[in-house]
């Protein structure tokens, strides 16, 4: 098992940088059933940082299966009022949420895909209310990760399964910033610093688009929104209370125009989707909208991605990782966007951050929609950055800076 004292320090980082769990406020732990030993950590860490309830949300991977296979699409579709009755007394009462991520690679394979999508689709339809609240940053969230068997299998092939166990547990551990000898909330605090730098940089130049080039074959102009702001590490709730989304982070990121995207992206890493991983794939974009696409495997699951909605096959983030940055040095695959996606350049198909553009929290959907923001049920980021990525932003002048070289940050 990891050092107690490593999990408790990664269970105080998710309440006091994550969520920065506040006096009397409600903590909702999503947890799966293999993360037990740190959702438990965690909970005891939201009392003692002040709040006032916690209640977690177990779920089993492994059970949902059966589900899946037993249960028609009909009753998959059905989302019991009293399960969309408890996201609104979560909303209503201001909680703030800790996921706790804990992936088990193809627990869903072999599973009917069409009814996987169907349940999907429904369950968002019924909580797009919950999304919104969320995504909208009206209250604190924050994502963490835990090591599990199944998962540690897929990193750490060779290991036997207790050694990769403990290996996945060291990279996570590492990957958050959280060490035996160090306190991780001053290392945060100090990493914010460093993202914060480079959003003003970024901010302070409004490109009017981004052309992507690398090797690969990645030729990709994305025309950014008026007024974007770029965004990365420590955010700010509506409510004034700043937090952490991602443990880890290492990016920046902003709103691509909905209409404004041209060029092909190859992707340069595999991306797991319900429950499938989808491998060597590239897309093609004319006018914002994906008309061309193949993968090598699970190009099925890629068309079920691209397909979930009008919004699914448009872009809604684009993110700049160097490729120099610590997850992208230690050069593991996590098989998992919370960590793959810091190891690179991503884009994320789909829903874009409300933040991302000035004021945008504050304005309703239809008028963001104006101004170029995609919205969707889903939001999937996948990797695209490369050691020879090369990243020019075009000002509204005309004028040329060169952002990226070689794969990292030159501005
Ligand atoms: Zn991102
Ligand atoms: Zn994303």
């Amino acid at each position: 098992m990891p050092k107690e004292i490593l999990l408790d320090k990664l269970a105080n980082l998710a309440v006091v940088i994550g969520a920065n769990v506040q006096k009397d406020q409600i903590v909702v732990v999503n947890a799966p059933t293999q993360a037990a030993e740190i959702a438990r950590k965690v909970t005891k860490n939201a009392y003692k940082a002040g709040a006032k309830k916690v209640i977690i949300n177990w779920r089993d991977e492994l059970a949902g299966r059966y589900s899946y296979e037993y249960e028609t699409i009909e009753t998959l579709q059905d989302i019991p009022q009293y399960s969309i009755d408890r996201m609104k007394y979560f909303v209503d009462n201001g909680a703030c949420v800790i996921s706790i991520v804990s992936p088990i690679p193809g627990a869903n394979k072999g599973l009917d895909s069409s009814k996987i999508q169907a349940a999907g689709i429904a369950s968002s339809k019924a909580l797009s209310f919950y999304r919104e609240h969320m995504m909208g940053n009206r209250s604190q969230w924050t994502i963490i990760a835990a090591s599990n068997p199944i998962w540690a299998n897929k990193v750490f092939p060779n290991l036997p399964e207790e050694k990769a166990t403990e290996a996945l547990w060291d990279a996570i551990f590492k990957a958050s910033r959280v060490k035996e000898d160090t306190n991780p909330v001053e290392e945060w605090n100090n990493h914010n610093s460093t993202l914060i730098k480079h959003n003003k940089v970024l901010n302070d130049f409004q490109f009017d688009t981004l052309h992507f080039k690398n090797s690969l074959g990645t030729d990709l102009k994305i025309k950014l929104v008026d007024n974007h702001v770029w965004s990365g590490g420590q955010e700010k709730a509506t409510t004034g209370v700043v937090f952490n989304p991602n443990i880890p982070t290492e990016e920046n990121f902003t709103m691509p125009h909905k209409y404004g995207v041209n060029g092909k992206v190859v992707a340069t890493k595999p991306l797991d989707y319900q429950g499938n991983l989808i491998e060597d794939f590239w897309l093609e974009f004319k006018d914002g909208k994906v008309i061309n696409y193949d993968a090598k495997k699970e190009k099925s699951t890629l068309k079920n991605l691209i397909e979930f909605d009008e919004g699914s096959s448009y872009l809604g983030e684009v993110a700049l990782i160097s490729h120099n940055s610590p997850i992208s040095m230690a050069n593991i695959l996590f098989f998992n966007t919370l960590f793959d996606e810091n190891a690179s350049c991503h884009l994320a198909l789909g829903r874009a951050y409300p933040m991302n553009i000035k004021g945008g929290t504050k304005m309703e959907v239809k008028d963001l929609e104006k101004l170029g923001y995609n919205n969707s049920m889903s939001h999937s980021d996948f990797m695209f950055g490369s050691e020879d990525m090369d990243i020019v932003g075009i000002t509204k002048d005309g004028k040329k800076i060169q952002i990226f070289k070689d794969g990292n940050f030159v501005i």
